[in-house]
């Protein structure tokens, strides 16, 4: 068994250095647990960046990717195979009447929903083929989709960026319609902003925006790779908005990835079939795309959720920790504020803290950091309430010893 050391060494030199890794080898997960190759044990507060929406090794997702392990692995979307009818079904019932395109991560959906607002943009004259989307945002890192995200850094030493992408102010009515001319396509939104900071638009305004896009004939993008499969205690998180009638804010098009799969690569573009059927064969794929495996994990991630009522329970502990984190006297002065919907929380903290991340591993807890002071919290819906409140006190010890 080699040592950490000899594993970071090897990484250091075999793996490209793109992510800033921590100098932990993590080795074996169970539930919401974590243990390193020194054998320390973490509370897993994040879920792999929210993948692992069900723990590690679910007993219901092994059995599923098992099962179809030994049934079929990959054949191509040249035929039918069942697996992704199990998943289209469940986007059915819990979404709303579309069809769906299977690819691998978000930013593959995202690319697929701007490719489809195009080509509905196609039959306008002139054509339509801009997309605006938000400060602060994030929709993934290809060339199209860093153009898309609202943040600089992501952008840089990519440029020129790819024409079309524009971004506005979230919030700010005057500046969206501002940016809008005859030739916008799409309005791509994630109904609360992840990686920017779990961050909440005023209220009224993602039903504001579904009216313009409504009156201008805009496709309206939802992107929901952080809070798609109800991980804000809703099936989506575009399920917590409504108009003045109380309807619920619907979009043209869903984005998914993230937690679709329970943490094997699932990435979801799902649309109304209107807009859908303008995707005709050619002009989209994905080879491995649906694979079987991956459609097991999916469906029995809906099924579990389903089942065992795990949204329920992350609105009752979502709202426990804001209320406990909120009140809590010993970190009262370091806080800035705290967000969130369900298990997809966010702390604002005053100062942007140093080695945060690394000082809750020291305490045996996995948390993230993003926007330089915003600790975010994803857990595994699955995670029991006894577990959930050790990490919240690893937690509050790690932001009071700051
Ligand atoms: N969209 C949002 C809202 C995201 O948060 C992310 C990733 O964090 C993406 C898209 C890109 O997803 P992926 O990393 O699976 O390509």
């Amino acid at each position: 068994m080699p040592t950490t050391a000899e594993i970071i060494a090897q990484g250091q030199q075999v793996l490209i250095g793109n992510y800033a890794r921590i100098p932990v080898v993590m080795t074996r997960g169970e539930g919401s647990y974590l243990w390193d190759n020194d054998g320390k044990r973490y509370i897993d507060f994040f879920a792999g960046f929210g993948g692992t929406i069900l723990g590690h090794c679910h007993p219901d997702l092994i059995r599923a990717v098992t099962e179809q392990a030994q049934t079929m692995w990959a054949v191509g979307n040249t035929f039918y195979s069942t697996p992704q009818l199990g998943v289209g079904e469940w986007l059915n019932k819990s979404a709303f009447p579309g069809q769906a395109f299977f690819c691998h991560s978000g930013m593959e959906a995202n690319e697929a929903a701007v490719k489809l607002a195009r080509l509905r943009g196609g039959q306008h004259s002139p054509k339509r083929w801009k997309v605006i989307s938000f400060h602060r945002s994030f929709h993934g890192r290809s060339l199209a989709m860093i153009a898309a995200t609202g943040n600089p850094k992501v952008k840089e030493g990519f440029e020129p960026m790819t024409p079309g992408f524009t971004q506005v102010e979230p919030g700010d009515v005057d500046a969206l319609l501002a940016a809008i001319d005859d030739e916008t396509s799409a309005i791509l939104m994630e109904p609360i902003q992840g990686e920017g900071g779990v961050n909440f638009y005023p209220p009224g305004y993602v039903a504001k925006v579904r009216e313009i896009c409504d009156q201008k004939q805009i496709t309206l993008i939802f992107d929901e790779v952080w809070t798609g499969g109800g991980r804000t205690g809703r099936w989506y998180g575009y399920q917590h908005f409504t108009d003045s009638s109380g309807k619920i804010v619907q979009p043209d098009i869903l984005t998914l990835g993230k937690a679709l799969g329970g943490g094997l690569p699932v990435g979801v573009m799902f649309a109304r079939p209107d807009l859908a059927k303008l995707l005709v064969p050619g002009k989209h794929g994905c080879t491995l795309g649906a694979n079987p495996i991956c459609m097991a994990a999916s469906k029995t991630v809906y099924d579990v959720i389903d089942r065992d009522d795990l949204m329920s329970k992350a609105t009752v502990f979502g709202e426990h920790a804001i209320a406990r984190l909120k009140s809590e006297r010993s970190i009262a002065t370091k806080i800035a504020g705290v967000r969130g919907k369900g298990l997809f929380m966010g702390v604002e903290l005053k100062e942007p803290p140093q080695k945060l991340v690394e000082k809750g591993l020291e305490r045996g807890i996995i948390i993230n950091l993003t926007q330089t002071k915003v600790i975010r919290l994803a857990p595994a819906l699955t995670i029991s309430k006894d577990l959930f409140d050790q990490g919240l006190d690893l937690l509050i010890a790690t932001i009071g010893g700051l």
